[in-house]
This record gives C-alpha cells, structure tokens and sequence, in this order.
C-alpha cells in the first residue's frame, strides 16, 4: 500500500490510544484518503517555542503517523499572524484596503517554508504521494524540489484566488506565482479561481497553456483544475436526526415558542460579512414591523485570530451594531439579535440549522463556504428551511437553488430574508431537493478521492534532477 503524506498548517494529533484521525474539517475530509493509502501527516503542531527543534516529534495513531513542528514566536508572528493572516487572507479575499505587508513578515513566511521542506524532504521515500494544503505553504513545493525531491507533490488552495488585478498588488505576487507553479497539481474551489490563477500565470509569467487546465510554466509542466470540496452530508443528516437529546438544541428551541429563527454560523471574520448581515436584518425589521417579536436571528461566532488587530477591530465593530440593533429595537420580552462567540460542536450545530427556517449565509467573499452546505444537509426532508446564499461564496456554484444575494446590498439581503420567510412548503422542497442530492454526489470523499486519482497520475512523470541537487551530489 502506498503513502499519502498531507502537509497541513495545523495539525491535530489525536490522543494516544485513539485510532481515529482527530475531529476538524481537513480531518473529516481526509479520513476516508487514509483508509486507501498508509498516512503521514505533516505540519506546525500548534505550539510555540522558545527553541523549537528542527526535526519534527513524531506520534504514531492506527494507519497515520503525525510529524508535527513548534514554531517560534518569531515565526509564529511573521509566518502566521503577519504574512499568511495578515497580507495574503485579506489580500486572497480581496480586501486591499486591510492588507499589511511587509518585508520582514515575508521573509518570516519563506523561512518556515524553508524549515518545513527540509524537516519534511527526510521522511520522505519514493512512492509517496504529497498533498500540501492551504495558503500558508505556498512556496513548499519549490523548496522540496529544490532539495531534490522527485514525488508528484499536489496543492489545494481552499480560499479563494482573486483576479490578477487585485493578486498583483502584493509586493510578492511574481514569486508566489512562481512558486504555486512548482506544484504538478494545483486544486481550487471554483472555475472562477482556476480562471483567475490560469490567466495571471499567462499574463506575469508567459505561461503557454497546453490545453485540458495545463500550462507550461518556466519550463515546467503544471496542471490546474477546480475540485469543490464537500461535506459529511450523511453524517450532518443523521447528527440533524439525533440533535433532539442535545440540552443546547432543546432549550434554544424551546426558548424560541412560536418565533421562526434565522441562523448565522461563522467564525468571527471579516471574509464573513457579520455586521453587514445584522444590518440586513435591521433592515427587514424595519420593512416588516409586523413580524417585530415573530422573528429571532441567532448569530453564533467564535472568535479567531485575535492576536490580528484587524480582528479585534471587527469584533468592536460587531458589538457596536448588534448593541444599536438590539438597543433600538428590542422589547423585554423579544431580542431580536441573539449574539454568541462560543463554538459549538458538529452535534448542536446540525440541531440548530433543523430548527432555523432560514440559514443566512452572506460572506462579502468566500473560497467555498461549509456552513451553507451544512444547512442543507441537516434539513428536515419533509419540510425544508430555506439558505440565503451570498452570490461570493464558492458554494453558490453547486447551490444555485438557494436564494442568492449580493451581501453588499442590504435592502436585497432584506427582501430575501422576507421571501425565505414566506416561501410555501412546495416552493421550499423544489429548491431544497437538487441542492441535497448534489451536495451528496459532491461529497467530502468524492472530493478527496477526486483530486488523489488526479495527483496519482503524476507519477508517471520522470522528473530532471534539480541543479542544486545535482551539485550537491
Ligand atoms: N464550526 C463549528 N463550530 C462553530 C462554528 C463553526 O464546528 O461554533 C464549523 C462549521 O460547522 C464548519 C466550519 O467550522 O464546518 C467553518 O467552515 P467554513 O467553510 O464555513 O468557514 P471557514 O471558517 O473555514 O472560513
């Protein structure tokens, strides 16, 4: 049986004694990789250290053996919080105006690269198959092949890639395209994405396109292609099922009487679009007065990223509307915005989105958007919710059925709330059935196991050894 190894930023380690890969979302969407294949899994394991080793601690679990690095704070400031948060998110999700680059954060995020690919390169052997995920490991490829490293070494970008005109602004963007293009395969979310990287790596870099997504780049061949990643849909379903006997799940709906929910589930970013989407809501109260005390929204956001001041400020900005909303319009007995930043588990998750008749997805931008997916999933199939879906999510591609919304327009996030609301149960089933039933096609294993058949044909590809290899040697 041959290895995969995926390269993560944050990696998990499961308790001792514990067969199962740890709970999370790359975990769930991994598992079922790791029953074809024995497993490495690689990357910062969530740590700092003052000195931190450089080689990695090892942990073996069942068939996945974990090889996890700390960082130090240097790196953990420069790699993480700086670069990868704090230039290429904002940047990535197009919002230029929050981007903060700067040299040193740069070199930071090159130098963990750096640190990762040779810690990794020695545990590698010839069959393996490496799958590197997300943006903070961009330029992982590179420093593997620059170390000789002769693998098919695979990439999935899970957040969006922007158009070269807003991608360009970095001061680094020709080395990272450069970089990206030393990967023999390069995932992301939508067409969109594929058609936003294909067409810079053209225009910059002179890439000559050879047809079927791949492209010659700096005389290397790269292959590039969307690959929507899924969810659990079953496992949502039946956690949806079981949520009844959850305390949470009861209360809340037992708390709710006779008023519809609208739910809100997102980490606490600005990608998200949260005090936009409490405005829309503001805004449909002030349309529809009589539905004042009919009708509660329920935002659950967990904090992320607070080390970031970009963060903290929206978090600021968040209680300042949610306070002016609920001061404004709120009753002893009715509180129209119901606020939480504590996360919950799969568990009470999938019982609130049952109980919500409107599931209010509205990110300003988003690479795929799980949330809105999970939604779907978790309705009641005799009498579905309805998801208000922003038309910048990746997964407005596969939910076209939704009600989608520019999520920069309140007054249309207000009407289509109004219109959720008042959807009839046929209305509600029409749209709900093809969503479900694409989404379970689409799922978390088609996913996997679309992109590995992919990857596994690189290996076929003899590979020239690299220069600096060759002149190690
Ligand atoms: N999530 C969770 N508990 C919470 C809030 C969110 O487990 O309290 C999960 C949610 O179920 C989803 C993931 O976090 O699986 C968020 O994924 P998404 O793609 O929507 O956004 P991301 O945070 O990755 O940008």
């Amino acid at each position: 049986m041959s290895r995969l190894i995926i390269v993560s930023n944050r990696v998990a380690v499961p308790e001792a004694g514990s067969k199962a890969v740890a709970a999370g979302g790359l975990a769930v969407a991994l598992k079922e990789a790791f029953t074809a294949y024995r497993g490495l899994w690689f990357g910062w394991s969530g740590k700092i250290a003052e000195q931190p080793a450089d080689t990695p601690t090892i942990a073996d679990r069942g068939r996945v053996r974990y090889a996890v690095m700390d960082l130090s704070p240097q790196d953990h400031r420069e790699y993480y919080s700086g670069f990868a948060n704090r230039a290429l998110w904002p940047i990535m999700h197009y919002r230029l105006g929050l981007a903060a680059y700067s040299r040193a954060d740069y070199a930071g995020y090159q130098r963990v690269n750096r640190i990762f690919a040779q810690a990794l390169a020695g545990l590698i052997e010839p069959g393996d198959l490496i799958w590197v995920h997300d943006y903070h490991l961009i330029p992982l490829a590179s420093e593997l092949r620059g170390l000789g490293v002769a693998n098919p070494i695979g990439y999935f970008h899970h957040i969006p890639w922007p158009s070269g005109e807003v991608f360009n602004t970095l001061p680094a963007s020709n080395e990272l395209l450069r970089a990206v293009a030393d990967y023999d395969l390069i995932g992301l979310q939508t067409e969109c994405d594929v058609h936003n990287l294909s067409r810079n790596l053209v225009d910059e870099l002179r890439a000559i396109p050879l047809g079927g997504g791949s492209l010659m780049v700096d005389g290397r061949r790269t292959r590039i292609r969307s690959f929507p990643i899924g969810i659990d849909v079953e496992g949502f379903r039946q956690a949806a099922d079981r949520a009844g006997m959850n305390r949470t799940v009861r209360d809340t709906v037992a708390g709710l009487r006779t008023r519809k929910l609208l739910i809100g589930v997102d980490r606490l970013d600005y990608s998200k679009g949260v005090p936009e989407r409490m405005e829309a809501v503001d805004r449909f109260f002030a349309s529809n007065p009589d539905q004042r005390g009919n009708v509660v929204f329920l935002q659950i956001a967990p904090k992320s990223r607070t080390e970031v001041p970009e963060y903290e400020q929206l978090s600021r900005d968040v209680n300042e509307v949610l306070g002016n909303i609920n001061g404004s319009l709120g009753e002893p007995s009715w509180t129209p915005i119901q606020y939480v930043t504590k996360a919950y588990p799969r568990a009470v998750l999938a019982g609130l989105y049952r109980a919500a008749r409107v599931g209010l997805v509205t990110p300003m931008r988003d690479g795929m958007n799980l949330v809105a997916k999970e939604y779907v999933a978790a309705q009641n199939e005799e009498d579905p919710g309805v998801l208000v879906l922003s038309k910048f999510a990746g997964a407005a591609r596969q939910l076209p059925e939704a009600l989608l919304v520019n999520p920069y327009d309140r007054f249309e996030v207000a009407e289509a709330i109004r219109a959720a609301l008042y959807m009839p149960k046929a209305e509600r089933l029409e749209r709900w059935k093809p969503m479900v039933e694409r989404l379970a096609r689409e799922d978390v294993d088609w996913w996997a196991r679309t992109y590995l058949t992919e990857l596994e044909a690189f290996r076929t590809i003899e590979r020239e050894p690299p220069a600096a290899a060759e002149a190690a040697q």
